[in-house]
């Protein structure tokens, strides 16, 4: 395996600030920062021949469109060197990847791939990092259409529908009562924080949902200062620092604004709150889990958004996730 780099040594751009390790994974670390584009990397470095990187970005919620999540399968759709209908599924049917997906947090979006092949990794992180540069959904207003919110009329007599990918998914949160309670948890407890949007509910709020505010969380969030790379694995990492440095981020200035790191303090003292999710009826029947809660907690100080940001390696067989890493971050401005 490659000699690990001292604290200082600079390779590619990218300076090593700490070392450490994870005993369960018999893994060493290693935190690198990229001076000229801002962007941080987390090497852990094992023997597993199953490589994995995952590209990282702060994207708190500021309101609960689920604006983050529409961003993310945008994303994941098509950009300027590789356009594509649907580059995801491209990418995830004509390569030796074995896992891949794009996940949206309360506070982070991140983006894991895995595979056994090194030039496969680097392959696979070009095309997710060509997305995250110049995708097309910032010229294409249907891809937004078709993964957002649109409405539908399927014949002139026909009802007026209402459709959109992360619509769809967000739908498939209504009724569920654990969803539901964190929801009003976080309501109760950070009342006009960030801290309190959560994703998945955009079927109570599709209507603010708008083109021009994706691409405004694109713009906001999606730089490499605002972001963190994992690799994983047993890898030639300089060769992979150096394709970092040299196609991507070397080019790319640091916003030194979205380096700070606020801590806020929601309101001391101990709240109780009561909410009822009411049962929902389909097509005549009644269906799912209605069910009320009380809450009552205190709150403790909160960076905005949360902010657990996890690096989520695959196993071999690709369906497992393990998370590697927990950093706390705050979001920028
Ligand atoms: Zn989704």
């Amino acid at each position: 395996m490659a000699v690990l780099p001292y604290i200082g040594e600079t390779i590619w751009g990218f300076t090593a600030t700490q070392l450490g390790t994870i005993g369960m994974l018999g893994a060493e670390t290693v935190e690198f920062l990229h001076g000229t584009s801002g962007a941080r990397l987390l090497h852990i470095r094992n023997d597993d021949q199953e490589l994995g990187c995952n590209i990282i970005f702060r994207t708190p919620q500021k309101d609960e469109t689920d604006a983050n999540h529409v961003l993310e399968h945008l994303i994941l759709s098509s950009c300027r060197k590789y356009p594509s209908r649907d580059i995801f599924f491209d990418m995830d049917s004509k390569s030796y990847s074995t896992f891949m997906n794009g996940l949206t947090d309360n506070a982070y979006t991140s983006y894991p791939l895995c595979t056994q092949s090194q030039e496969q990794l680097i392959k696979l992180m070009d095309v997710f990092l060509c997305c995250m540069e110049s995708p097309d959904f910032l010229r294409e207003r249907n891809f937004f259409l078709r993964e957002g919110v649109r409405f539908e009329l399927e014949s002139p007599e026909g009802p007026l529908t209402l459709q959109g990918t992360v619509l769809s998914e967000d739908w498939g949160h209504l009724t569920d009562l654990q969803e539901n309670a964190d929801s009003f948890t976080a309501k109760t407890l950070y009342p006009g924080m960030e801290a309190s949007n959560l994703l998945g509910r955009a079927h109570l709020h599709y209507r603010e949902l708008n083109y021009e505010q994706v691409q405004a969380a694109f713009y906001r969030n999606y730089r490499y200062s605002n972001c963190l790379i994992v690799l994983y694995g047993n890898m030639e990492y300089k060769r992979i620092l150096e394709f970092l440095h040299k196609r991507h981020l070397s080019a790319r200035q640091a916003d030194p604004g979205q380096r700070r790191i606020r801590l806020l303090h929601p309101r001391a003292g101990t709240r109780t709150q009561e909410m009822h999710l009411p049962k929902p009826r389909l097509q005549g029947y009644s269906h799912g889990t209605g069910g009320s809660y009380r809450l009552r907690h205190r709150p403790v100080p909160q960076h905005p958004g949360g902010a657990g940001i996890l690096g989520f390696i695959c196993r071999s067989d690709g369906s497992r996730r393990l998370p590697l890493a927990q950093i706390c971050q705050g979001t920028g401005t």
